[in-house]
This record gives C-alpha cells, sequence and structure tokens, in this order.
C-alpha cells in the first residue's frame, strides 16, 4: 500500500476560458463591453436565441483566435467547424452553445513553462472558439439574467494533464494571462469574469491516469492553485484508506479551503453535440493571415532575458510581467551601454532604479509605465549623469518622480543639481550645521551613532540632496572627530 502511494504522482490537465476583447459579440453586431452596467444593454434577437435568425462570425474573433494559436505554436486547422453543444441552463436562452467539437480552429500546441528551478514543455490539446452564455444574478429570494455577457467570444484553451503540481498549474495559467496581455486579445481581468479556470486533477502511477476529477468555474489564478492543492491531498487520503475515486464534478469553496461533490460527471454524449447549420466552416485565409498579431510570448522572451542578459530569474520574472516593462528594459539598458560603453555596470543601474525605484512610484502613483511621461531614452540619460557622478541618487529619484508627475521635465529639473563634492564648500557648509546642532553633535559624541545620519540628513537638506554623500560623510566625520 505505502509503496503503491510513494508512486502516485498528480496529473493535472487545464481547461481556460478566455474572453475576446473584440469590439463585438461573436455572432451578431452587439458591443462587447466588459464594463456595461447597465443590464441587457448590448443585446439582439441573435444573442438572446430568438427562433429565425441567423448569426454571422466575428472576423476579429477569428484573428485573435488564430493570433493565439500561432503563438501558442499550434497546427492550425485550415478549415474548422461550428457544433452545438447541448445543455439546457437558465443563462442559454437557446439551450445550446454555439462551439466547435471534432475540429476546432487549432490542435497541438505548447506552452514552455521557465521559472526559478523548472523548465518544462506543457502541451496544449486544442483550442476553439465559442460563445460565452448569459450571466446569472442572484438575489435572496429570485434570480434574474443579464444578457449583456450572451455570445461574447471566448476562446477554451485544453492543455494535456502534463502539469504535476499545483504550482506549475499556477505558472501554466500565469504565463495564458500573460500571453493574452501580450497579444492584447483579452485583459484576461479574474475580477471581470474574462478568464476562468477548470482543473481536472487525477493520482496516477508515471504513465498511467487515474481517475479524474474536474473542478470547475475557478476564477483566480491562486484560487486555482489552492483548489489543486485541497484536491491533491482530498485524493490521496481516500487512496490510504483504500477507498476508490469516484469521477465527478466538484467545486471549490474557497473559505473553507474544501472541494465539494457537484455531479458525477455528464459524457460527452450528454451534449448531443451536432453540426451548427448555420454557420459556414472557420476559413483561414490570407485576409485572416494577413492581420495576425505577432509577439514574442512571455517564455521566449523571458529565455532570451535569461540568457541575452544573463539576468537573476527573479528580475527575468519581474521584467516579463509587463511586455511595456519589458521594451523600457532594452531601450533604456541599450542606450545607456552605449553612452557609458560599460555593459555591466549599466544593466546594474538600469535594474536597479528602473526596479526599485521607478516601478515603486508607478504603484504609489498608480499610473501606467506605458502612459508616463518617462521615456527610455530619458531614462538613460539621467542615468548617464549618475554614472558620471555628477548627481546623486537622490536628484535621479527626485527627477524620476517629478517626471512621472508631470510637474517638470527630467532635463529641466537636473538643470542646476550638479553633485557638490567640492570639499572646501561642503566644509564650510558643515561647519555651520555643528554650530547649530549643538545637543546633536554633543549626542554623537557621547556614543549615539544615530545622531551622525540625523547632521548628513541635515548637510542634504541644505544641499537640496546635491552634496556628495560620501565625500560629506567623510568631512564631518573628520570635523566632529577634532
Ligand atoms: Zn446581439
Ligand atoms: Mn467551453
Amino acid at each position: 500500500m505505502n509503496k503503491n502511494k510513494s508512486k502516485l504522482i498528480p496529473k493535472i490537465g487545464l481547461e481556460i476560458h478566455l474572453e475576446l476583447s473584440t469590439k463585438t459579440k461573436l455572432l451578431c453586431s452587439c458591443l462587447n463591453n466588459a464594463d456595461e452596467e447597465e443590464p441587457n444593454k448590448n443585446i439582439c434577437s441573435i444573442c438572446t436565441g430568438q427562433p429565425g435568425v441567423l448569426p454571422v462570425l466575428n472576423k476579429e474573433a477569428v484573428i485573435y483566435a488564430y493570433s493565439l494559436a500561432k503563438s501558442l505554436n499550434m497546427e492550425i486547422n485550415r478549415k474548422s467547424f461550428f457544433a452545438r453543444k447541448h445543455y439546457f441552463y437558465p443563462d442559454l436562452p437557446k439551450n445550446y452553445q454555439i462551439s466547435q467539437y471534432e475540429i476546432p480552429i487549432a490542435i497541438k500546441g505548447e506552452v514552455i513553462l521557465i521559472r526559478e528551478n523548472l523548465q518544462k514543455k506543457i502541451r496544449i490539446r486544442r483550442i476553439h472558439l465559442e460563445e460565452d452564455t448569459a450571466s446569472n444574478v442572484h438575489f435572496k429570494n429570485f434570480s434574474v439574467i443579464n444578457f449583456n455577457r450572451a455570445g461574447v467570444p471566448l476562446v477554451e484553451i485544453v492543455t494535456e494533464p502534463d502539469l504535476n503540481s499545483a504550482d506549475e498549474a499556477e505558472a501554466l495559467a500565469e504565463d495564458l494571462v500573460l500571453l493574452a496581455r501580450y497579444l492584447n486579445i483579452s485583459q484576461a481581468s479574474a475580477e471581470k469574469g474574462q478568464i476562468r479556470f477548470e482543473a481536472n486533477i487525477s493520482l496516477g502511477e508515471k504513465d498511467k491516469l487515474g481517475t479524474k476529477v474536474e473542478i470547475k468555474n475557478i476564477a483566480k489564478v491562486q484560487s486555482l492553485k489552492a483548489a489543486i492543492l485541497t484536491e491533491i491531498n482530498r485524493q490521496k487520503e481516500l487512496i490510504e484508506k483504500g477507498i476508490k475515486i469516484i469521477q465527478e464534478t466538484r467545486g471549490f469553496d474557497e473559505i473553507r479551503n474544501v472541494t465539494f461533490a457537484q455531479r458525477s460527471k455528464e459524457e460527452e454524449k450528454d451534449y448531443r453535440y451536432f453540426p451548427e447549420p448555420d454557420l459556414p466552416p472557420l476559413v483561414i485565409d490570407k485576409e485572416i493571415e494577413n492581420q495576425i498579431i505577432e509577439v514574442e510570448s512571455p517564455w521566449q522572451k523571458r529565455f532570451r532575458f535569461l540568457n541575452e542578459y544573463n539576468l537573476e530569474f527573479y528580475y527575468v520574472n519581474i521584467l516579463t510581467k509587463d511586455k511595456f516593462l519589458a521594451h523600457f528594459f532594452e531601450e533604456a539598458l541599450s542606450e545607456l551601454h552605449e553612452l557609458t560603453n560599460d555593459l555591466k555596470e549599466s544593466k546594474k543601474l538600469v535594474i536597479n532604479f528602473l526596479i526599485n525605484d521607478l516601478l515603486g512610484l508607478i504603484e504609489k502613483l498608480k499610473i501606467n509605465l506605458s502612459e508616463s511621461k518617462i521615456h527610455p531614452h530619458e531614462f538613460a540619460h539621467v542615468l548617464f549623469k549618475f554614472f558620471k557622478k555628477e548627481i546623486s541618487s537622490k536628484i535621479v529619484k527626485e527627477a524620476l518622480e517629478k517626471a512621472l508627475k508631470e510637474e517638470q521635465k527630467i532635463e529641466d529639473f537636473i538643470k542646476n543639481k550638479e553633485k557638490i563634492s567640492n570639499i572646501e564648500i561642503l566644509q564650510e557648509i558643515i561647519n555651520k550645521i555643528i554650530v547649530d546642532n549643538k545637543k546633536v553633535v554633543d549626542d554623537y559624541l557621547s556614543g549615539n551613532f544615530k545622531s551622525l545620519e540625523f547632521l548628513l540628513g541635515l548637510i542634504m537638506k541644505k544641499t537640496e540632496g546635491r552634496a556628495d554623500p560620501q565625500i560629506a560623510r567623510q568631512i564631518l566625520e573628520n570635523t566632529l572627530k577634532r
């Protein structure tokens, strides 16, 4: 028994529903607007399932799905088909969902997970296009339905069960969110329900799958991880007790951190799939191909940043979380490198001021780097001044903050802010501060070393941050020793 148990490996596959941010819905010309607050505003006879209407496929959704497939390195079905997936649910007025079944838009792709101690290929089985359902809104004694979401285009991404831990599942989910944002085909916001996860989990021996349990309706990446961890433990405990796992669909209760049985798993035949007679085959033609959105995927970028710049994974991870940030880094570094001719130092400076200072400020001021008034070019130039020891790091930070707040341009701010490293000038300032702060000086002389920092602070204040901190400290210490 115990020997058996130790051989069991979690095998996890994910199904990800991703809403595409097209202008209009998948099969009608209603607006696709996730921010619409008025219920049932963006609806028509098609997306509310009236009889006798004809759906028309949205080309933009096809371009988005095709672009996604290409960046997942998939085989494209140049001709794919729509099908009706039947089930009865109040938010599905036709009693079927228009989806793709036997021949979806693309099959056989991959994602390369790259993390601190991990590099692993996860196979993508297929992606297909389908329409979203309406949303149910529940009140205490009744429920209502909002059709604004009905017919919004979705891609469903199905992975092979290649994931072996909750961490790997989390990494895959994160990477797909990033890819959607890189491609700008979806904001993939969990809050807005633009991405939803389902996980199938089994414990099996090396080459054999166990009985799989499916967990539905998970909104956030963190919840996905928690749900998988919980379900793996539940299955382990049952197997240890010699109890058979039943194939079923379970929900995840985030507050109690348990999964609970919902229904025994329906099989594909229960959906009574049949070809959609109202839509022609989906054909990928030259016109679609020409409009492809191409990006370097998050995993390609991670791989390149690790190798080309020889950065620690910690920094690579931060830089690649945002396509624009990654671009900003590369532009600023290439410019600073050109100015300094010192790659190692340039890299250190760009990483340090970008990640520690600029990103901190951006978070504090709640702005977007891409919308900010700082360009990589200016950023490199202010760092070059610091590299030449003409300005202090304090001035660099202040210049960045002023520019972000749009109070002053970087170059205007740093004018006349050159570092004061002239010993006579600093000595004069320090002498005056010592005379004016007798109590602090006495404190320092009686052993309170913190007082020295206070005095240094006064020097910085007096010089508006221009005093060279190292020289100032040395002069201060020497003067006090006398
Ligand atoms: Zn409509
Ligand atoms: Mn689906």
